[in-house]
């Protein structure tokens, strides 16, 4: 007998007191150890009262505490064995298992790859397993995430996320207007490209003054970055949008006003084009800052940043010459 094994107990006996899972004297059945062996067990002892056994799993070893009953309805479930499983579904999935929701047997807590802990349903993160963590995988999104994302974009454009939306689509976000403050429901497929007007002030985003930029940003232990991006406003909320993390330096180093978000987008795209051929190598895979920053396209190596600084001085010739 080793009673100083971990003793798995069966959910409905989760109320009983701990020091009530000792020795009960007796003798062990023929019979019990008969359906055990059949049912992959060992019997290692009798335990609490006269009708319960603790079952060794002949595959893990794990002790579980049933009631004689069970064994003799032929499937008792080893305790051992079932934490692995859920162990293993997990780590496939790319979480790590924190703990069980005692109120709701199918849900346990786990954490995800970016941090934040979530409850889930066991089935579904044992679906989610066969997925496996692999980059940008579809089965799960982290909903604290992607709502970070979705209140940086709407940053982005001058506006502030309020909540969800006030009919209940979830295809819609409520937001208000950070010049006028005017409440709307803009669907989140706009809240992206920010193709959205103010029907309080009414500002049209293709109108909306906006500004290329340039920022320096130094990642611990891993250097120093430009990006290049546009916004609304880039001083002030640039840190917010971009989701950066507290340790993470940054400098606001260039910046060139567009007379519109339109225009802003087009010539933001025509530049990383550019660069993009010019430079493939100074190019940063998504992957390595992904955990540093939430928009990981559009960053460059630190050396391209007198080829962007470049890049905005022409641009901004060229539109005083057009002006003059
Ligand atoms: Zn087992
Ligand atoms: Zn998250
Ligand atoms: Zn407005």
């Amino acid at each position: 007998m080793s009673q100083n094994k971990h003793l798995y107990k069966p959910r409905r006996s989760r109320y009983v007191p701990e020091d009530a899972w000792i020795d009960y004297p007796g003798s062990i059945l023929a019979s019990w150890h008969e359906l055990a062996d059949r049912n992959g067990f060992r019997v290692d002892r009798r335990v609490r009262d006269h009708l319960h056994l603790v079952l060794e799993c002949k595959l893990c070893g794990a002790h579980t505490a049933h009631k004689t009953h069970t064994l003799r309805a032929g499937q008792p479930a080893c305790g051992g064995c079932q934490a692995n499983e859920r162990e293993r579904n997990a780590k496939k999935a790319g979480f790590t298992l924190l703990d069980r929701d005692d109120a709701h047997r199918h849900y346990y807590y786990y954490q995800l790859p970016c941090g934040h802990q979530t409850r889930l349903q066991r089935s579904r993160v044992k679906r989610l397993s066969k997925e496996g963590p692999a980059p940008g995988y579809s089965g799960y999104h982290c909903k604290t995430c992607h709502a970070e994302k979705q209140r940086s974009q709407a940053a982005k454009w001058g506006w502030t996320l309020v909540g969800p939306d006030p009919d209940g689509s979830a295809n819609y976000r409520l937001l208000a207007h950070d010049m006028c403050g005017h409440h709307q429901r803009v669907a989140t497929g706009n809240l992206k490209t920010g193709r959205f007007n103010c029907g309080g002030c009414g500002e049209k985003w293709s109108a909306a003054p906006s500004a290329l930029y340039m920022m320096r940003f130094c990642v611990p232990g891993l250097g120093r970055f430009v990006k290049l991006g546009y916004s609304r406003n880039p001083d002030s909320r640039l840190r917010y949008q971009l989701g950066l993390r507290d340790d993470v330096e940054t400098e606001l180093i260039d910046e060139l006003p567009m007379p519109s978000g339109q225009v802003a987008l087009a010539v933001e795209t025509g530049l990383h084009l550019q660069l993009r051929t010019a430079h493939p190598d100074a190019v940063l895979a998504p992957e390595v800052l992904a955990d540093w920053i939430n928009v990981t396209s559009e960053v460059y190596a630190e050396h391209l940043e007198p080829v962007i600084r470049r890049m905005f001085d022409e641009l901004e010739t060229t539109d005083r010459r057009k002006r003059e």
